[in-house]
């Protein structure tokens, strides 16, 4: 299975810092994604013109969000089929901004990542505990119950993808500069990797670990065997960085 990194612009670059960043480096993201998937989800409106730019290249293109409906009168949403028909082969769901900002709850993501299972795209579920929740040792509990019914309800559907592609995003870790101590990392780690096959037992698992990676803690990270890749958000804007975490 190839390290995935996926990079989580957020709104960090305007249209046209995205732009620039793909034009700038087109040659070395390239490179970087011969060996590793790399993909990249500026905002919603970066998408068709990155993804028209990207078309015969190895480079991905994902999307930070997606409607949990169909089509219809939802004014300021952005469809499944209009983020495939832009060519657009992931989408994050679940994230923390979206649940903290956006009342992201757990009956959206299963909407969403049945409509995006249906478009053909890969949901990228984020899943991920308070820093309250880590102190009072509530974490595989609270992933537990964040993943479970999300699973279910995967299991439940007809679906030919059969993979899906977990991210690990403690909420104290994104933005801070902390990471998960590489023990802790690896206990959690494995507990999702034996708690998913439970429900999904013919899905091929991706594990990502997101929250504050950068080129100074990648290498620590890779060495757990369980992880499979990185979302990245501050790191990823920056192409020096991003490279590195990639070629570290
Ligand atoms: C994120 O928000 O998905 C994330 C991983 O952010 P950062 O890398 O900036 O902590």
């Amino acid at each position: 299975m190839k390290y995935i990194y996926i990079a989580n612009w957020k709104m960090n670059l305007s249209f046209t810092q995205s732009i620039d960043f793909c034009e700038d480096n087109f040659i070395l993201l390239q490179e970087l994604s011969n060996n590793a998937t790399v993909v990249l989800c500026p905002s919603f409106v970066a998408l068709a013109s990155l993804a028209t730019k990207l078309k015969n290249s190895s480079i991905a293109i994902g999307a930070q969000n997606c409607s949990e409906y169909e089509t219809g009168a939802y004014t300021g949403e952005v469809s499944a089929l209009s983020l495939a028909q832009v060519g657009t082969a992931y989408c994050i769901v679940g994230h923390s901004e979206q649940r903290m900002y956006h009342n992201e709850t757990t009956e959206k993501i299963i909407k969403k990542i049945k409509l995006l299972y249906h478009y053909n795209i890969n949901p990228v579920l984020c899943i991920g505990e308070t820093y309250d929740d880590l102190i009072n040792n509530q974490t595989h509990t609270v992933l537990a119950n964040q993943l479970t019914p999300i699973l279910i309800a995967i299991a439940q559907e007809k679906n030919d993808k059969k993979n899906i592609i977990v991210a690990y995003e403690p909420l104290w870790s994104i933005g801070t500069g902390m990471i998960p101590e590489p023990q802790q990392l690896v206990t959690i780690f494995a507990y999702l990797a034996q708690l998913i096959p439970t429900i999904l037992p013919d899905y091929s698992v991706q594990l990502l670990y997101g929250g504050s990676v950068q080129k100074n803690n990648s290498v620590t990270l890779k060495k757990n065997p369980y992880i499979n890749g990185f979302l990245i958000g501050n790191a990823s804007i920056n192409f020096k960085e991003f490279s590195a975490i990639i070629i570290n």
